[in-house]
């Protein structure tokens, strides 16, 4: 049972390296048990600006044109909600920041000139609004289903955990198992702290809390981007988050964040609203908030994606198709991401 590429984990890193090396005509199988993870549970954002500090994300239009058409893939179609962002300005002096970055050079394509009083009476927001351009969120949950379900169907896909201490490295690559190939990509979110070879990567663990929120009457056609995102999720349903926590001692839901997050719906929304449901979930965060790819200095057959943080929609088909062109078109890693960064062997 030879693969080229034997994949160790199926959330968005696993996901995009399938669809890389299927474009690749490479052949790989996929191991995850596919019982819960960060990617299933995201908000599924994408969005090029940080929009707390009115900033373009790292190489943005490069991340832009490679990533998004992932998603635009009719198979898809149905996890895919293009809309825009609108970003409620906390005061007079933020409006006046937003009209400066939006004469940017940079931003200038994803940050609207104009700054709105929208006729929506149910939105609060004194100051006004700016539009960012571009954005939408896909349904990850769904995408990763339906993905899942091919790759079963291809018999390319594993639905178990992966036993690091079955793995035989080889003068020719990887055995594990009745499999053989010349490359495994490991891809397990906060799960690489278990990884042998690649533990001393610093992933951190972010817990972030959001409530699905049902608002009769709002009849919000795009995202609002207050102190959190509110996301419309279709019908009267919200989707209001997310937290952020570095430490944290269980993944239980608790009673505060859900009372902050409820205080920050009502500070942009004037109408009675029901929490329908109360989830967490764990981004894999790295200190410089730069993502983790490449190859394990000392085993070159071993390889790594991770440390996706907050932006796991861009980054996935970004790094897993800048990984794949090392692997077999000797292309370089960007060297911001590049994990022998932090690698000491
Ligand atoms: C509340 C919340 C909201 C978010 N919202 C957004 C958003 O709006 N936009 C955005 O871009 N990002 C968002 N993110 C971030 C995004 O979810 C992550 O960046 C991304 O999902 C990380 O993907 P990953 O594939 O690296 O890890 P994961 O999704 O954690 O996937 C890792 C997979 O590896 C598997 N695994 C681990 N160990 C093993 C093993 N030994 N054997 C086999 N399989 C294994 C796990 O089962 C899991 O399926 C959000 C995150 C959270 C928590």
């Amino acid at each position: 049972m030879h693969r080229d590429v034997l994949i160790v984990g199926f959330g968005l890193a696993g996901w995009a390296l399938t669809e890389a090396l299927t474009k690749e005509g490479k052949s790989f199988v996929v191991f995850d048990p596919f019982v819960e993870s960060s990617s299933r549970i995201a908000t599924g954002i994408y969005n090029p600006v940080v929009l707390k500090r009115f900033r373009a994300i790292y190489h943005v239009d490069e991340l832009m044109a490679h990533s998004v058409p992932f998603y635009k893939h009719p198979k898809y179609a149905s996890a895919l909600n293009p809309m825009p962002i609108w970003r409620v300005f906390a005061s007079e002096s933020e409006q006046n920041d937003w009209a400066v970055a939006s004469d940017n050079s940079t931003l200038r394509t994803y940050l609207g000139a104009s700054v709105s009083h929208l006729k929506n009476d149910n939105i609060l927001a004194p100051s006004g609004m700016g539009e960012v351009l571009h954005t939408g969120w896909v349904n990850t949950s769904l995408l990763l289903h339906q993905a899942h379900k091919h790759l079963l169907q291809k018999q390319a896909f594993v639905s178990e955990l992966f036993s690091y201490k079955d793995l035989i490295i080889t003068s020719k690559g990887v055995e594990y198992g009745q499999w053989k190939a010349t490359h495994i990509i490991f891809a397990e979110g906060v799960g690489i702290r278990k990884n042998p070879w690649f533990s001393n990567l610093p992933v951190v663990p972010n817990k972030g809390e959001w409530l699905i929120v049902k608002c009769p009457g709002l009849h919000l056609k795009y995202m609002l981007k207050g102190s959190v995102f509110i996301v419309p999720l279709g019908g009267d349903r919200y989707r209001v988050g997310a937290t952020y926590a570095h430490s944290f001692s269980s993944l239980t839901p608790t009673n505060e964040s859900k009372g902050w997050l409820m205080e920050c719906f009502k500070k942009y929304i004037a109408l009675p609203f029901e929490v329908e449901s109360h989830g967490t979930g764990v981004r894999p965060t790295v200190p410089d908030r730069k993502p983790l790819v490449g190859k394990h200095p000392k085993y070159p057959a071993l390889n790594c994606v991770n440390g996706l943080g907050s932006r796991g929609i861009l980054w996935a088909p970004f790094l897993a198709s800048s990984l794949i062109n090392c692997l077999f078109n000797k292309q370089d890693i960007p060297v911001e991401v590049d994990l022998t960064r932090y690698f000491k062997v």
